[in-house]
Protein backbone atom coordinates (compact mmCIF):
# COMPACT_ATOMS: atom_id res chain seq x y z
CA UNK A 1 0.00 0.00 0.00
CA UNK A 2 1.14 3.50 -0.62
CA UNK A 3 1.40 6.09 1.91
CA UNK A 4 1.30 9.75 1.60
CA UNK A 5 3.57 11.28 4.32
CA UNK A 6 5.04 14.91 4.57
CA UNK A 7 7.82 16.37 6.95
CA UNK A 8 6.00 19.69 6.86
CA UNK A 9 4.08 18.40 10.08
CA UNK A 10 6.67 18.95 12.20
CA UNK A 11 6.66 22.45 11.85
CA UNK A 12 3.44 22.50 13.93
CA UNK A 13 5.44 21.77 16.84
CA UNK A 14 2.67 22.42 19.73
CA UNK A 15 3.81 21.59 23.11
CA UNK A 16 0.82 22.93 25.14
CA UNK A 17 -2.56 22.80 24.78
CA UNK A 18 -5.95 24.36 27.41
CA UNK A 19 -7.74 21.78 29.08
CA UNK A 20 -10.68 23.14 31.38
CA UNK A 21 -8.61 26.22 31.73
CA UNK A 22 -5.43 24.31 32.39
CA UNK A 23 -2.32 24.53 30.53
CA UNK A 24 -1.52 20.75 29.74
CA UNK A 25 1.27 18.92 27.35
CA UNK A 26 -0.12 18.73 24.07
CA UNK A 27 -1.76 15.82 23.38
CA UNK A 28 -1.41 16.02 19.13
CA UNK A 29 1.94 16.24 19.01
CA UNK A 30 4.53 15.32 15.93
CA UNK A 31 5.37 12.36 17.80
CA UNK A 32 2.02 10.64 16.67
CA UNK A 33 2.76 10.77 13.03
CA UNK A 34 6.29 9.63 13.53
CA UNK A 35 5.56 6.55 15.32
CA UNK A 36 3.13 5.70 12.75
CA UNK A 37 5.45 5.98 10.02
CA UNK A 38 8.60 4.38 11.22
CA UNK A 39 6.11 1.23 12.12
CA UNK A 40 4.72 1.25 8.60
CA UNK A 41 8.83 1.87 7.15
CA UNK A 42 9.88 -1.01 9.59
CA UNK A 43 6.79 -3.50 8.04
CA UNK A 44 8.41 -3.53 4.85
CA UNK A 45 4.93 -3.78 3.06
CA UNK A 46 4.50 -0.39 2.42
CA UNK A 47 5.95 2.58 0.39
CA UNK A 48 6.29 6.26 1.36
CA UNK A 49 5.14 8.89 -1.08
CA UNK A 50 5.58 12.23 -0.91
CA UNK A 51 2.38 14.64 -1.66
CA UNK A 52 2.23 16.90 -4.94
CA UNK A 53 0.31 20.64 -4.41
CA UNK A 54 -2.55 20.99 -5.18
CA UNK A 55 -3.49 24.90 -4.53
CA UNK A 56 -6.17 26.80 -2.50
CA UNK A 57 -9.25 26.00 -4.66
CA UNK A 58 -10.08 22.63 -3.48
CA UNK A 59 -9.67 24.45 0.06
CA UNK A 60 -11.84 26.83 -0.97
CA UNK A 61 -14.41 24.44 -2.20
CA UNK A 62 -15.13 23.57 1.23
CA UNK A 63 -14.20 26.30 3.70
CA UNK A 64 -15.12 30.14 4.15
CA UNK A 65 -12.11 31.96 2.57
CA UNK A 66 -12.22 34.11 5.30
CA UNK A 67 -10.98 31.30 7.46
CA UNK A 68 -8.13 30.47 5.13
CA UNK A 69 -6.96 33.78 4.98
CA UNK A 70 -7.02 34.20 8.79
CA UNK A 71 -5.03 30.88 9.09
CA UNK A 72 -2.85 31.77 6.29
CA UNK A 73 -1.94 35.73 8.23
CA UNK A 74 -2.54 33.93 11.79
CA UNK A 75 0.99 34.18 12.61
CA UNK A 76 2.85 37.25 10.83
CA UNK A 77 -0.28 39.11 12.79
CA UNK A 78 0.61 37.71 15.59
CA UNK A 79 3.88 38.91 15.48
CA UNK A 80 2.94 42.17 14.01
CA UNK A 81 0.77 42.84 16.92
CA UNK A 82 3.65 42.01 19.34
CA UNK A 83 1.71 39.31 21.23
CA UNK A 84 4.71 37.92 22.84
CA UNK A 85 3.85 34.09 22.89
CA UNK A 86 4.72 31.19 21.43
CA UNK A 87 1.63 29.51 20.65
CA UNK A 88 -1.54 31.48 20.13
CA UNK A 89 -4.43 30.44 21.96
CA UNK A 90 -7.92 32.14 22.32
CA UNK A 91 -9.91 33.00 25.15
CA UNK A 92 -13.14 34.67 24.09
CA UNK A 93 -15.65 32.86 21.39
CA UNK A 94 -19.16 33.91 19.64
CA UNK A 95 -21.32 31.33 22.07
CA UNK A 96 -24.77 32.05 19.84
CA UNK A 97 -26.73 32.90 22.97
CA UNK A 98 -24.68 36.51 22.68
CA UNK A 99 -27.17 37.48 19.40
CA UNK A 100 -30.69 36.02 20.59
CA UNK A 101 -33.03 37.93 19.58
CA UNK A 102 -31.25 39.43 16.70
CA UNK A 103 -32.69 39.70 13.09
CA UNK A 104 -31.10 37.76 10.32
CA UNK A 105 -30.16 41.37 8.90
CA UNK A 106 -28.85 42.15 11.80
CA UNK A 107 -26.63 38.96 12.00
CA UNK A 108 -25.66 39.40 8.89
CA UNK A 109 -23.59 43.23 10.48
CA UNK A 110 -21.68 40.94 12.84
CA UNK A 111 -18.11 41.30 11.80
CA UNK A 112 -14.65 39.73 12.23
CA UNK A 113 -12.77 41.94 14.70
CA UNK A 114 -9.82 42.83 13.95
CA UNK A 115 -7.23 42.05 16.84
CA UNK A 116 -5.31 38.72 16.73
CA UNK A 117 -7.68 37.49 20.03
CA UNK A 118 -10.90 38.36 18.56
CA UNK A 119 -10.53 36.69 15.37
CA UNK A 120 -8.87 33.70 16.42
CA UNK A 121 -12.08 33.65 18.96
CA UNK A 122 -14.09 34.63 15.71
CA UNK A 123 -13.49 31.51 13.90
CA UNK A 124 -12.17 29.04 16.17
CA UNK A 125 -13.87 26.62 18.82
CA UNK A 126 -12.02 25.60 21.67
CA UNK A 127 -8.86 26.19 23.65
CA UNK A 128 -7.13 22.63 22.28
CA UNK A 129 -6.12 23.61 19.09
CA UNK A 130 -3.06 26.14 19.28
CA UNK A 131 -1.41 27.08 16.12
CA UNK A 132 2.35 28.05 16.09
CA UNK A 133 4.32 29.26 13.37
CA UNK A 134 4.58 25.82 11.32
CA UNK A 135 1.17 25.52 11.25
CA UNK A 136 -0.56 27.27 8.23
CA UNK A 137 2.11 24.97 6.18
CA UNK A 138 1.79 22.10 8.45
CA UNK A 139 -1.94 22.29 7.82
CA UNK A 140 -1.46 23.05 4.04
CA UNK A 141 0.54 19.96 3.45
CA UNK A 142 -1.98 17.65 5.27
CA UNK A 143 -4.73 18.78 2.46
CA UNK A 144 -1.92 17.91 -0.08
CA UNK A 145 -1.65 14.80 1.72
CA UNK A 146 -5.33 13.87 1.34
CA UNK A 147 -5.39 14.91 -2.49
CA UNK A 148 -2.75 12.94 -3.57
CA UNK A 149 -4.21 9.82 -2.03
CA UNK A 150 -6.97 10.87 -4.01
CA UNK A 151 -5.26 10.99 -7.22
CA UNK A 152 -3.63 7.63 -6.63
CA UNK A 153 -7.17 5.83 -6.14
CA UNK A 154 -8.38 7.55 -9.02
CA UNK A 155 -5.28 6.95 -10.88
CA UNK A 156 -6.01 2.98 -10.66
CA UNK A 157 -4.65 2.57 -6.35
CA UNK A 158 -7.32 0.30 -4.63
CA UNK A 159 -6.25 1.86 -1.36
CA UNK A 160 -4.18 4.42 0.08
CA UNK A 161 -3.19 5.99 3.03
CA UNK A 162 -2.73 9.69 3.72
CA UNK A 163 -0.94 10.38 6.76
CA UNK A 164 -2.34 13.79 7.63
CA UNK A 165 -1.41 15.81 10.61
CA UNK A 166 -2.67 17.64 11.51
CA UNK A 167 -6.07 15.93 11.87
CA UNK A 168 -9.42 17.49 9.80
CA UNK A 169 -12.66 16.37 10.92
CA UNK A 170 -13.29 18.50 13.61
CA UNK A 171 -12.96 21.90 10.88
CA UNK A 172 -15.90 23.28 9.49
CA UNK A 173 -16.38 25.48 7.00
CA UNK A 174 -15.77 28.48 8.89
CA UNK A 175 -14.00 26.99 12.07
CA UNK A 176 -11.39 25.38 12.87
CA UNK A 177 -10.86 23.70 16.56
CA UNK A 178 -10.06 19.67 17.30
CA UNK A 179 -6.77 20.02 16.59
CA UNK A 180 -8.02 20.84 13.02
CA UNK A 181 -7.98 23.71 10.44
CA UNK A 182 -8.73 22.19 7.76
CA UNK A 183 -10.88 19.36 6.81
CA UNK A 184 -8.52 17.07 5.12
CA UNK A 185 -11.24 14.66 4.20
CA UNK A 186 -14.13 16.71 3.57
CA UNK A 187 -11.92 18.38 1.02
CA UNK A 188 -10.98 14.95 -0.31
CA UNK A 189 -14.32 13.90 -0.38
CA UNK A 190 -15.72 17.14 -2.30
CA UNK A 191 -12.74 16.65 -4.89
CA UNK A 192 -13.63 13.05 -5.55
CA UNK A 193 -17.69 14.05 -5.89
CA UNK A 194 -16.29 17.07 -8.28
CA UNK A 195 -13.91 15.22 -10.30
CA UNK A 196 -15.79 12.10 -10.87
CA UNK A 197 -19.50 12.86 -10.75
CA UNK A 198 -20.01 10.18 -8.50
CA UNK A 199 -21.63 10.13 -4.86
CA UNK A 200 -18.80 9.51 -2.13
CA UNK A 201 -19.76 7.98 1.50
CA UNK A 202 -17.20 8.84 3.85
CA UNK A 203 -17.02 6.50 7.00
CA UNK A 204 -15.74 7.91 10.57
CA UNK A 205 -13.91 5.93 12.75
CA UNK A 206 -12.15 8.12 14.87
CA UNK A 207 -13.54 8.40 18.60
CA UNK A 208 -15.00 11.40 18.27
CA UNK A 209 -17.60 12.85 16.48
CA UNK A 210 -16.33 14.29 13.07
CA UNK A 211 -18.94 17.77 13.59
CA UNK A 212 -16.63 19.80 10.87
CA UNK A 213 -17.45 17.10 8.06
CA UNK A 214 -21.25 16.74 9.13
CA UNK A 215 -21.73 20.82 9.40
CA UNK A 216 -19.98 20.68 5.61
CA UNK A 217 -22.31 17.72 4.05
CA UNK A 218 -25.09 18.68 6.37
CA UNK A 219 -27.02 20.19 2.93
CA UNK A 220 -25.50 17.80 -0.01
CA UNK A 221 -27.39 14.80 -1.30
CA UNK A 222 -23.56 13.72 -3.26
CA UNK A 223 -21.83 12.68 0.13
CA UNK A 224 -22.64 10.35 2.51
CA UNK A 225 -21.02 10.63 6.37
CA UNK A 226 -21.58 7.62 8.60
CA UNK A 227 -19.78 8.25 12.53
CA UNK A 228 -18.76 5.70 14.94
CA UNK A 229 -17.67 7.90 18.30
CA UNK A 230 -18.33 8.40 21.52
CA UNK A 231 -21.78 10.10 22.66
CA UNK A 232 -21.56 13.62 22.59
CA UNK A 233 -23.39 13.24 25.55
CA UNK A 234 -20.21 12.69 27.38
CA UNK A 235 -17.70 13.17 24.60
CA UNK A 236 -15.90 16.14 22.67
CA UNK A 237 -17.43 17.87 20.29
CA UNK A 238 -20.95 17.74 22.86
CA UNK A 239 -22.66 19.79 21.09
CA UNK A 240 -23.53 17.45 18.08
CA UNK A 241 -23.47 13.96 16.80
CA UNK A 242 -26.56 12.49 18.06
CA UNK A 243 -28.50 10.21 16.31
CA UNK A 244 -31.31 12.56 15.19
CA UNK A 245 -28.95 14.79 13.40
CA UNK A 246 -29.74 12.76 9.96
CA UNK A 247 -28.80 16.28 7.13
CA UNK A 248 -31.30 18.63 5.93
CA UNK A 249 -32.79 19.61 2.19
CA UNK A 250 -30.78 17.23 -0.21
CA UNK A 251 -28.94 15.88 2.36
CA UNK A 252 -31.81 14.63 4.72
CA UNK A 253 -31.39 11.00 5.23
CA UNK A 254 -27.25 11.30 4.03
CA UNK A 255 -26.24 11.63 7.89
CA UNK A 256 -25.80 8.89 10.31
CA UNK A 257 -23.79 9.01 13.61
CA UNK A 258 -23.87 6.09 15.59
CA UNK A 259 -22.59 7.24 19.40
CA UNK A 260 -21.44 4.19 22.07
CA UNK A 261 -20.95 3.96 25.44
CA UNK A 262 -17.89 4.12 27.14
CA UNK A 263 -16.52 1.02 27.72
CA UNK A 264 -17.20 -0.28 24.42
CA UNK A 265 -15.76 -3.53 23.55
CA UNK A 266 -14.34 -5.07 20.42
CA UNK A 267 -17.70 -6.81 19.64
CA UNK A 268 -20.27 -4.00 20.40
CA UNK A 269 -17.43 -2.23 18.35
CA UNK A 270 -17.46 -4.72 15.19
CA UNK A 271 -21.68 -4.20 15.67
CA UNK A 272 -21.86 -0.96 14.86
CA UNK A 273 -18.87 -1.38 12.29
CA UNK A 274 -21.36 -3.51 10.50
CA UNK A 275 -24.09 -1.65 10.86
CA UNK A 276 -22.41 1.99 8.97
CA UNK A 277 -20.97 -0.63 6.49
CA UNK A 278 -24.69 -1.38 5.70
CA UNK A 279 -25.41 2.33 5.00
CA UNK A 280 -21.91 2.96 3.50
CA UNK A 281 -22.41 0.34 0.33
CA UNK A 282 -26.34 1.92 -0.21
CA UNK A 283 -24.89 4.59 -1.64
CA UNK A 284 -23.88 3.89 -5.48
CA UNK A 285 -20.13 4.99 -6.11
CA UNK A 286 -16.49 3.22 -6.04
CA UNK A 287 -14.89 5.33 -3.37
CA UNK A 288 -15.10 5.69 0.28
CA UNK A 289 -13.27 8.22 2.41
CA UNK A 290 -12.03 6.53 5.71
CA UNK A 291 -11.56 9.58 8.98
CA UNK A 292 -9.87 6.67 11.11
CA UNK A 293 -8.60 7.58 14.54
CA UNK A 294 -7.13 5.12 16.91
CA UNK A 295 -8.37 7.10 19.96
CA UNK A 296 -10.92 4.39 20.00
CA UNK A 297 -7.76 2.21 21.53
CA UNK A 298 -8.53 0.91 25.43
CA UNK A 299 -4.84 2.95 26.58
CA UNK A 300 -6.19 6.29 24.78
CA UNK A 301 -5.88 9.29 27.26
CA UNK A 302 -8.92 10.86 25.31
CA UNK A 303 -11.28 8.17 24.78
CA UNK A 304 -13.61 5.86 26.65
CA UNK A 305 -13.67 2.74 24.32
CA UNK A 306 -11.87 -0.53 25.08
CA UNK A 307 -10.66 -1.86 21.77
CA UNK A 308 -7.60 -3.84 21.14
CA UNK A 309 -5.23 -3.89 18.43
CA UNK A 310 -6.44 -7.19 16.84
CA UNK A 311 -9.85 -5.30 16.52
CA UNK A 312 -8.46 -2.72 14.15
CA UNK A 313 -7.21 -5.61 11.32
CA UNK A 314 -10.71 -6.82 11.48
CA UNK A 315 -12.06 -3.25 10.98
CA UNK A 316 -9.51 -3.05 8.34
CA UNK A 317 -10.50 -6.04 6.47
CA UNK A 318 -14.27 -5.33 6.84
CA UNK A 319 -14.23 -1.66 5.14
CA UNK A 320 -11.86 -3.80 2.39
CA UNK A 321 -14.65 -6.42 2.02
CA UNK A 322 -16.92 -3.85 0.75
CA UNK A 323 -14.94 -3.67 -2.63
CA UNK A 324 -14.81 0.17 -2.63
CA UNK A 325 -11.51 2.08 -3.52
CA UNK A 326 -10.35 3.67 -0.23
CA UNK A 327 -8.97 6.64 0.56
CA UNK A 328 -7.70 6.34 3.99
CA UNK A 329 -7.00 9.35 5.86
CA UNK A 330 -5.54 10.29 9.63
CA UNK A 331 -7.30 11.62 11.85
CA UNK A 332 -6.60 11.38 16.10
CA UNK A 333 -5.36 9.00 18.08
CA UNK A 334 -3.04 9.75 21.56
CA UNK A 335 -1.60 6.85 22.95
CA UNK A 336 1.43 7.03 21.23
CA UNK A 337 3.22 3.55 21.79
CA UNK A 338 0.11 1.74 20.19
CA UNK A 339 -0.25 4.14 17.01
CA UNK A 340 2.58 2.54 15.14
CA UNK A 341 0.98 -1.32 15.85
CA UNK A 342 -2.33 0.12 15.36
CA UNK A 343 -2.37 1.68 12.22
CA UNK A 344 -0.13 -1.28 10.43
CA UNK A 345 -3.18 -3.51 11.82
CA UNK A 346 -5.40 -1.15 10.09
CA UNK A 347 -3.65 -1.06 7.00
CA UNK A 348 -2.76 -4.97 6.88
CA UNK A 349 -6.39 -5.83 7.42
CA UNK A 350 -7.17 -3.74 4.18
CA UNK A 351 -4.21 -5.37 2.50
CA UNK A 352 -5.68 -8.61 3.32
CA UNK A 353 -2.63 -9.62 5.26
CA UNK A 354 -2.20 -11.58 8.10
CA UNK A 355 -1.31 -9.72 11.86
CA UNK A 356 0.94 -10.80 14.93
CA UNK A 357 0.68 -8.08 16.87
CA UNK A 358 3.70 -6.81 19.05
CA UNK A 359 2.66 -6.37 22.71
CA UNK A 360 2.06 -2.34 23.77
CA UNK A 361 3.68 -1.99 26.89
CA UNK A 362 1.62 -1.13 29.90
CA UNK A 363 -1.73 -2.82 27.68
CA UNK A 364 -3.22 -5.75 29.66
CA UNK A 365 -6.17 -5.90 26.61
CA UNK A 366 -9.43 -4.79 27.48
CA UNK A 367 -11.33 -2.53 30.02
CA UNK A 368 -12.49 0.26 30.83
CA UNK A 369 -9.63 3.98 30.95
CA UNK A 370 -10.39 6.28 33.60
ZN1 LIG B 1 -10.58 12.02 17.96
Amino acid sequence: MQVVYSTAHLGHDVTHETVSGESVPAYEVAERAERIRAALEADGGFELVAPTAHGDDPIRAVHDPGLVAFLETAWSEMRRQGVPRLAMIPDTYPNPAMFEGMSEDARDRLREPETLAGRAGWWGLDTSTPFVAGTYVAARAAVDVALTAVDLVLGGQRSVYGLCRPPGHHAARSMYGGYCFFNNAAIAADAIATTTGERVAILDVDFHHGNGTQQIFWRRGDVRYVSIHGDPTRQYPYFLGHPDEVGEGDGNGENLNLPLPAGTTNAAYLGAVERALEAIVEVPGSVVVVSLGFDTYGLDPLGDFALTTDLYHDVGRLVAATGRRLVILQEGGYHRPSLGENARAWMRGVDGRPFDPLPVAGFTGGGTVA
